[in-house]
């Protein structure tokens, strides 16, 4: 059976067209009838759905007839964006093999290389396709020539393709099971071992894990044994996708499935964990690096009647975002919320957008914020992840900030004014490389805090879009930064402080006062808005106050609709944050977080 199983993953940059392609594969092998197919079925979240973009990966199951023999393709669709790659190596851990895809319009692209490194690495086999050929603004040949020098591949060997039309998809079919090489078994007949590269959770079943058997067989009612914590179970259901779980008889070594393990507590189940029989256990696998999350920001839940819902809420979606990281805090105006750590600012907006979404929950997001290493004067050091946290006076000696390793591809055109950008954000360019008539890679080394301070975008729009990056963490460099509050009635408002460059300060807080004059409603009494840091004032407004009753501009004897305008005010209160005598609309402070 193993000879005729191959596992294999689709990696690109976000938008060359993976969903689509995988699409057209399941189409083309019958894999989802007609009648049920749509536009990136793989993508089974609302939210996937709705704004277009993978965020989860997802594994399916494809029956396929080639010269009369019948194959099982496993399918491993993945996130393009930077703050998923998590998602995608844990995906390369459990395939033989990869499709590299990249459209034809565009080109290669810095997260397309990164990814590519990783499944070099761990020895995968690479198949690379040129997407989008349909399009009269392919530039097929170029490609083809940029992609054969970054493999160092032979230009015949990559595949041409439309994920729309369906062209050359068969004949990708063929590659495939041609090319990637069929699963191997490291210990026949010595016993049972499962690589853990997922999991879900539902509410009658417990977490279910997607696993890639590695040696020997699983079905219903085996015992079972995670490594890593040493939590025993016995297997409920075992099934493959279809990509709806689909139960099954058992899974054999090779295979892509998933297992019904009816254990509901959090941290039993840990991705990159191995699974074996706890009679004859078989050597662990070296599991995964645990991602490191990049930025934090608190959530607090806008009513403190909601704070259980929010913890458990946050509990779930980390059954299955093993990158999601939490703790509890308690803050004077805010209450008790949590500091929650991201793998980036999609992530972090993807997860606010769940927690209102699927648990129907209000929030108060602090400003996105990343650690800080101080140092004090006995030589003692401490991490912050809060600007709030962060020490405003001169007791500590010095300062550390992250740093991060920056890969940037872009046509040669936009060089000039990319090298500005990543001046004015005290980057340090290393070296420019060549490959291909119209690819250039720039590596440089930046601040943290300055590429979370917009780099992304600045970076697209300097290159009229064509430049891409990627980024890891390099290491911890001083850091010249002061902590920025910003205080409403003379009282300070947690959820605005920030941490910013010294040479930064002056137009933050100018730009901080300036925007909160407008947006903050103007109250019965005069509203003083501040900026303050090191200990002084450093900017300054005012709003001036409201002279009349709200109510007392409504003309004519009308008491009841008085009565409901004050009872339709007195519910919006609920919604509103008590700064002293002030009030703070909860819109103003998702404001204040955005375009920053
Ligand atoms: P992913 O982010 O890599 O999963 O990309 P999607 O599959 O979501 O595709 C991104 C966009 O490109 C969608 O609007 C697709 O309709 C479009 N697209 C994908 N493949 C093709 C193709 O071969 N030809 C054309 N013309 N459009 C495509
Ligand atoms: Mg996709």
């Amino acid at each position: 059976m193993l000879s005729h199983i191959r596992n294999f993953s689709i990696i690109a940059h976000i938008d060359h067209g993976k969903s689509t392609l995988a699409d057209r594969l399941l189409e083309l092998t019958g894999t989802i009838e007609k009648r049920k197919m749509h536009n990136q079925v793989l993508d089974r979240m609302e939210l996937e759905q709705e704004r277009g973009i993978t965020i989860k990966m997802q594994p399916v199951r494809i029956r396929y007839q080639q010269g009369g023999e019948e194959y099982m393709l496993n399918l491993i669709d993945t996130p393009g964006h930077i703050d998923f790659s998590y998602e995608v190596s844990r995906a390369l851990r459990a395939v033989e093999g990869v499709l590299l895809v990249v459209d034809a319009t565009q080109s290669v692209q810095a997260q397309t290389f990164t990814v590519l490194h990783q499944a070099q690495d761990l020895g995968l086999t690479v198949i690379p396709v040129l997407n989008k050929i349909d399009l009269p603004s392919a530039r097929t040949s170029e490609v083809r020539e940029e992609v054969a020098a970054l493999l160092h591949c032979e230009k015949e060997s990559i595949l041409e393709v439309s994920g729309k039309t369906g062209q050359g998809v068969a004949e990708l079919l063929t590659a495939l099971v041609e090319r990637i090489p069929p699963p191997q078994e490291e210990y026949v007949g010595k016993g049972t071992r499962a690589l853990v590269f997922d999991y879900e959770y539902s509410q009658h079943r417990g977490v279910v894990v997607y696993v890639r058997m590695l040696d020997g067989t699983l079905s219903a009612g085996d015992p079972l044994v995670f490594m890593a914590t040493g939590e025993k179970f016995e297997v409920l259901e075992v099934g493959t996708f279809a990509p709806d779980p689909v139960r099954a008889q058992e899974l054999s070594s090779g295979m892509i499935g998933y297992l019904v393990t009816g254990i509901k507590k959090a941290g039993e189940a840990r991705v990159g964990d191995t699974l074996t029989s706890p009679s004859r256990s078989l050597p662990a696998l070296p599991g995964y690096q645990a991602p490191k999350p990049v930025v934090w920001a608190s959530l607090y839940p806008e009513s403190q009647d909601d704070l259980v819902t929010l913890r458990q809420a946050l509990s779930r979606l980390r059954l299955s975002d093993a990158a999601l990281s939490f703790e509890e805090e308690a803050s004077g105006t805010l209450g008790r919320g949590f500091r929650c750590g991201f793998l980036g600012m999609l992530h972090m907006e993807i997860i606010s957008e769940r927690l209102r979404r699927e648990f129907n929950l209000s929030l108060v997001i602090t400003t996105p914020t990343i650690s800080y290493e101080i140092v004090h004067s006995d030589g003692s050091s401490e991490t912050v992840y809060s600007p709030s946290q962060f020490p405003d006076d001169r007791t500590f000696t010095a300062v550390r900030e992250p740093w991060v390793s920056v890969r940037i591809i872009t046509p040669p055109a936009y060089v000039g004014a990319i090298v500005t950008l990543a001046h004015e954000h005290e980057a340090v360019v290393n070296e420019t490389e060549n490959f291909g008539p119209t690819r250039i890679a720039l590596s440089l080394h930046m601040p943290l805090r300055e590429l979370m301070r917009n780099f992304f975008d600045e970076l697209k729009s300097v290159s009229s879009g064509y430049a891409s990056l990627s980024y890891d963490m390099f290491d911890m460099r001083p850091a010249d930064v002061v902590r920025l509050d910003v205080l409403i009635a003379e009282e300070v408002v947690p959820a605005f402080a920030r941490v910013v460059a010294r040479r930064r300060m002056q137009r933050e807080a100018e730009d901080a006062v300036a925007k909160l004059k407008k947006l903050l409603p103007a109250q019965l009494i005069v509203i003083k808005i501040q900026a303050q840091s090191c200990g002084r004032i450093v900017a300054a407004e005012r709003i001036s106050a409201l002279r009349k009753d709200v109510a007392g501009y409504l003309y004519g004897g009308d008491i009841t609709r008085k009565m409901k305008l004050r009872e339709k005010q007195k519910k919006g209160k609920k919604k509103m944050q008590q700064i002293g005598k002030v009030t703070i609309p909860q819109n103003v402070f998702v404001q204040m977080m955005k375009e920053r």
